[in-house]
This record gives structure tokens, C-alpha cells and sequence, in this order.
């Protein structure tokens, strides 16, 4: 018997490497297009790394005029769980990062692995053929008798060179072991001698040398499907993907996988091995864990109303560190078009997943939102998560006034973070929020509780004309600090502060913390507009009443 009867005996039914060859012809792409993909296991939890690989491959993709598909990689089977590729595309879609190509779209597809068991066998029965795949009968206990030798003469465990105890058993033997329904798996004849390096150059970490594989890794296990090893080498090839961008962890199967490339004949994709996201802890960092870091998971954006843009635009910050100035330079452009994202300048070791850092992002990302806007995914929120700020919400037309205040112009305002945020930020604008509660008044400079009311009364009686624009507006705060024997400028008191008992600015805070109960809200002028007589007037006498 030779290869060829062992291969037709093992695979007597495939479709054969030659037919996937023709039916999934080169791509047809500009010169420069990069086919990016993006392999996620269906485990049912998305990670954040998930849209941080998702966000740098559509990018390239989009930036190159290439193809970004995602392909869902669920050959192990024990791992995988119900609706786990809807949840994987559901989470591409909700943040935008929606592929060319996934399951249901696209000419080089299926794209889930399990549903290509065919190929795979087709290229494992051709390896078979030219002599560089075997059968392997080895028992479990057989490879544990291996490794316990092999521990024994304290040389490297696997299943290699002279210890592969299959690797060089006459075709006429495997023929029989098969034929007598001996079980088996197919492992790939590994060339490699680990005494000599290969040479990796990595699209993000630069040249790497590693030893040659050396391991005849199990190409098809005994239920017929592939090992993920081998899956995506025919996979990459056969769709076509000219970049791999994968997470760094990846890194040490690089010889192996090179080696499976070059021994198929197929042309090798660029590697991009990015590093992990990390978290610091006690002075030192690690890796953001899906069991310990509820930021870990995408889900906790969704519950905690941190928008989409805010994520994508922290992520963007920690690939390109050029970015936080890009966005500077150019705060309304979109990131997705505009901004040139450069894969080289990734960092090769791990960055720090910050959340303080990612709310400060959030903030400037809200600020960019119209009323409308803000309004609209608040609500959306609220509805899911917050039953209290829908309530609020529902009288739509003050909500939006509420949330327009200081928005739209030049310093938009920038206190928003996240959308659970919201309620409290604004509650002081709903009279059935401010009012029942008892308020702890921070009068901050001013705390005469006479001169409190004083300054309150005559300001509402002589100054405040809810007509006035902003300029006359604070002229006339100005009119009242001088009138109670404040300076009319900070720059005056600071000049002589023995001459006054305080400036314009405490006299504001006074007004301030009466109306709102704060000492640090947006536009004061504006809120006061917003709120109208009636509260004013309900907050005044309540304030009457508790000082
Ligand atoms: N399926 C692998 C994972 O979920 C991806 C490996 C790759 O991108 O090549 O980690």
C-alpha cells in the first residue's frame, strides 16, 4: 500500500484540497488591502480584548480598503455554549464593529469551524498523501507511558522525533489497524529540529527567534474535527487573510504555525501578536481576568451606561498613544475615517486598561453629544436599568433642557462619564428630587446664615431677571456683591483682600448652593432659565425654612 491508498483509506469520502482550491479562488483586492480577521471561541463571555481585536482589525481593514471577516472558532467542543456566536456577533454589532464576512455573509465561508469539517479533512488526507501527516494509534496510556520515560531521561515531554512511536509504522501496518477498527487520530510529521531557530518577524513585536517545532501535533482528533493548530492554518489560507492580529498569548505557537504554513505550501499571512490588557494592583500589573475585573467583560459597559464611542475611543488610546492628540486636534472628526491608526506602533508589552482613565475619555465623548443625543441613550439606559431616571426622564421637553444646559458651544460641559451617572448629576433640576430631600448646604466661604438669606432675598427681588443674557446676568451678580460690600472682581479682592469680605464668586456660590444644593454645577445663569419662577421661588421658601 502506498500514501495515497492510506490517505483514500482514512478519508475515503472528502471532497479533496483540489476542489476547496478552485471554490475559494485568490481575493481580488488593491494592492496594499489587508484581509484582517478576528477568530473568537464561542465561550459565551465577551471579553473586552474582544473588541480591541475587532476595533484594530476592522481599522486596518477599513484603512487599507481590505476585508475584515470574523470566523468563529468552536472546535473545541466542551468549551463551546448555546447561542455563542450570537452573543460574539451581537457584541460586534452593538459597538459597530459589525465584519465583511461572518457567519450568513461572505464567499469564503462557512465561517465556523465545525461546519468545515470536510476541508479540513481534504487537507489533512492530502498531508497524508505527501507523506507529511500519519495515523497515530497511541492509547492514553500509552502517551502517559511515553511522558513518564521521557520524564524519566529527563528530556522534553510531546510526542516527537524518536519517541512518536507512529511516526515511521509502515503503511501496511496502519492500513491493517484501521481496517481491523483500531481507534485513531491524525498528527501532523513534523520536519523541525529544535537545535536550529526560525526567524519570525513580528508586524508589533518585532524579529523573534524560536526553535523549530518539533511536534507531531494531532491534526484531526478522533471525532473527526480539526485541532484549532491546523484549522487555522487551512482557514488563513483558504480565506485568503494576509494579517493575523491575535492576542500575544499565541506567540509561542508561532513555529508551529509557520511550519504548518510552509510545509502545506501555502503563502504565510503577517503576524501582529498583540500584548494583553492589563490592570494595576498593588504596585505591580496584571492581566485583566475575566474571573476578578467585572470590566473585563462587555457586559458591564451595557449595565453601567458607558457608551460604545466611549470604549472604542479609550481602546483606540491605548493601541496608538498618538491618538489622545489626534482627538485633541481634531475633537468632532470621526476616528473610524479619519484617524490614520498604524499597527507598528502598538505597544509590544502590556497596557494598562485604566478606568479612571476610560471615564475621562467617556466624559470627552459625551460632550460631544447634542441634548438629543444624550437624551436618547440615557433613556434607553434608564429604561433597562433604572426605573427612577426614566420616571424623570419622561417629561421629555424639560429633560431636554436640562440636559442641553452648557452643551453645544465652545467648553461643552464635561461631567458626564456614564449614563448611571445621570441621576444624580441632574437631579437637582426635578423639584420632586431636590425637594423632599434635606439638603446639606456647602456654603463654602459665606456660612452667616442672615447674610445667607440676605443675599438670597435681595438678589431675587431686585437683581434676577430671567429675560437677562448671560453678560447682563453676572454684571448684575457683580451689582449685588457690591451692593453687600464684596468686591466686584476676583482680580479687586485679590489686590486688597483686607478690604472686603469676599468676591463676586462667593456671592455666586451662595445663590448656587441655595438653588441647587451644590457648590459645582454647570451655568448657573443657565440653570435658573431652565428651572423657571415657580421651583426658584418653591426652592427659596424651603431654604427659608432650613436655615
Ligand atoms: N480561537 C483563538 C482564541 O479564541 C484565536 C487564535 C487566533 O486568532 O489565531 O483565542
Amino acid at each position: 500500500m502506498n500514501s495515497k491508498e492510506l490517505a483514500d483509506l482514512i478519508f475515503p469520502n472528502v471532497k479533496g484540497a483540489d476542489y476547496y482550491e478552485k471554490l475559494y479562488p485568490v481575493r481580488n483586492l488593491p494592492e496594499g488591502a489587508q484581509v484582517v480577521r478576528v477568530a473568537p471561541s464561542p465561550t459565551g463571555f465577551i471579553h473586552v480584548g474582544g473588541i480591541f481585536q475587532g476595533l484594530i482589525a476592522k481599522k486596518i481593514a477599513e484603512q487599507t480598503g481590505g476585508v475584515f471577516f470574523v470566523r468563529i472558532e468552536d472546535t473545541d467542543q466542551k468549551r463551546k455554549i448555546e447561542n455563542g456566536v450570537e452573543e460574539i456577533l451581537g457584541a460586534y454589532k452593538d459597538y459597530d464593529l459589525y465584519p465583511d464576512e461572518t457567519v450568513g455573509k461572505g464567499n469564503y465561508g462557512p465561517y465556523v469551524q465545525s461546519e468545515r469539517m470536510d476541508i479540513y479533512q481534504s487537507y489533512a488526507k492530502k498531508m497524508i498523501e505527501d507523506g507529511i501527516a500519519y495515523p497515530c494509534f497511541c492509547t492514553p496510556e500509552e502517551l502517559e507511558q511515553i511522558r513518564e520515560n521521557q520524564t524519566k531521561a529527563q528530556e522534553r515531554t510531546g510526542y516527537y522525533g524518536k519517541w512518536a512511536k507512529c511516526r515511521n509504522m509502515p503503511i501496511d501496518m496502519a492500513a491493517e489497524k484501521i481496517k481491523a477498527g483500531e481507534p485513531y487520530i491524525v498528527r501532523f510529521k513534523s520536519p523541525g529540529n529544535p537545535d536550529k531557530k526560525i526567524k519570525h518577524k513580528d508586524v508589533i513585536k518585532g524579529n523573534i527567534d524560536m526553535p523549530e517545532n518539533d511536534q507531531d501535533i494531532v491534526i484531526i482528533k478522533s471525532d473527526g474535527l480539526p485541532t484549532y493548530h491546523f484549522a487555522h492554518v487551512v482557514d488563513d489560507h483558504l480565506m485568503g487573510t494576509t494579517l493575523v492580529t491575535r492576542s500575544d498569548e499565541w506567540i509561542a505557537s508561532i513555529p508551529l504555525h509557520l511550519q504548518l504554513f510552509y510545509c502545506m505550501g501555502f503563502k504565510t499571512p503577517k503576524y501582529a501578536h498583540t500584548a494583553p490588557l492589563e490592570k494595576a494592583e498593588d504596585g505591580s500589573r496584571r492581566k485583566l481576568s475575566k474571573r476578578k475585573d467585572p470590566e473585563a467583560a462587555v457586559s458591564y459597559y451595557t449595565e453601567e451606561g458607558i457608551p460604545k464611542e466611549s470604549l472604542k475611543e479609550y481602546l483606540m488610546n491605548i493601541a496608538n498613544s498618538n491618538f489622545e492628540m489626534w482627538r485633541k486636534q481634531n475633537p468632532d472628526k470621526d476616528m473610524m475615517k479619519d484617524f490614520e491608526f498604524d499597527i507598528k506602533k502598538m505597544g509590544v508589552s502590556g497596557a494598562l486598561f485604566d478606568m479612571v482613565k476610560l471615564l475621562d475619555v467617556s466624559k470627552g465623548v459625551i460632550s460631544r453629544f447634542n441634548a438629543q443625543e444624550v437624551y436618547d441613550f440615557t433613556y434607553t439606559w434608564a429604561e433597562k436599568f433604572d426605573s427612577e431616571l426614566k420616571e424623570m426622564l419622561d417629561d421629555k421637553e424639560y429633560s431636554l433642557k436640562v440636559l442641553g444646559i452648557e452643551r453645544g458651544n465652545v467648553k461643552p460641559r464635561k461631567d458626564i462619564s456614564k449614563w448611571s451617572d445621570v441621576k444624580y448629576i441632574i437631579s437637582y433640576m426635578y423639584d420632586e428630587k431636590f425637594m423632599p430631600i434635606p439638603v446639606e448646604y456647602e456654603w463654602q466661604k459665606i456660612t452667616d446664615k442672615e447674610l445667607i438669606k440676605d443675599i438670597v432675598k435681595t438678589y431675587f427681588e431686585k437683581y434676577y431677571d430671567e429675560s437677562d443674557d448671560k453678560e447682563t446676568w453676572f454684571s448684575k451678580m457683580k451689582d449685588l456683591a457690591e451692593s453687600k460690600g464684596f468686591a466686584r472682581e476676583v482680580k479687586e479682592f485679590k489686590a486688597n483682600p483686607e478690604s472686603y469680605p469676599g468676591h463676586v464668586g462667593d456671592i455666586s456660590t451662595v445663590i448656587r448652593v441655595a438653588i441647587t444644593g451644590r457648590c459645582n454645577t454647570p451655568d448657573l445663569c443657565e440653570i435658573l432659565k431652565v428651572l423657571g419662577k415657580e421651583s426658584i421661588n418653591k426652592r427659596i421658601e424651603k431654604l427659608e425654612k432650613e436655615i
